[in-house]
């Protein structure tokens, strides 16, 4: 796919920076960072969202993000946590449709943080048996 800019990256053609890479999965310092050190994790092939990945590839974005963690942690940035996230679909924040993991390293005062609704907090067991039903019911074969 041409026009994804994900795959311009991989390819080489759009300027990058890249700490790591193998045969699955190629890793790229955020041009846009929440915080310093924000990288994010990509399968090679291009795969728009989570559900289109080969279970293969999204185990290697994972193992491929446990190293880039463990890097953060051992270098000299700033980086006494980490957050992993992955947004799929854009209604969960995805603008690049060529499924990406990003890996962000936390620190005190980092600026950076999730936002939860007003009535976050503990449900009763029945809504969260609801919702448990309602899961099972669509988990794939
Ligand atoms: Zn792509």
């Amino acid at each position: 796919v041409t026009d994804c800019i994900i795959c311009g990256l991989i390819s080489g053609d759009l300027e990058r920076s890249v700490p790591y890479e193998d045969d699955a999965t190629v890793v790229f310092v955020d041009l846009n960072p929440v915080v310093r050190g924000h990288m994010f994790v990509v399968p090679r092939r291009h795969a728009p969202q989570l559900a289109d990945l080969e279970e293969h590839e999204a185990a290697a974005m994972l193992r491929t993000a446990r190293k880039a963690a463990a890097a953060l942690r051992a270098s000299e940035l700033r980086c006494d946590g980490v957050n992993l996230f992955l947004a799929d679909g854009e209604k969960a924040g995805q603008e690049i449709f060529h499924a990406h993991l990003h890996v962000i390293p936390r620190y005190d005062d980092d600026g950076f943080g999730l936002r939860f609704p007003e009535d976050y907090g503990p449900k009763p067991r029945a809504e969260l048996n609801e919702v448990r039903d309602l899961v099972k019911e669509g988990w794939p074969a």
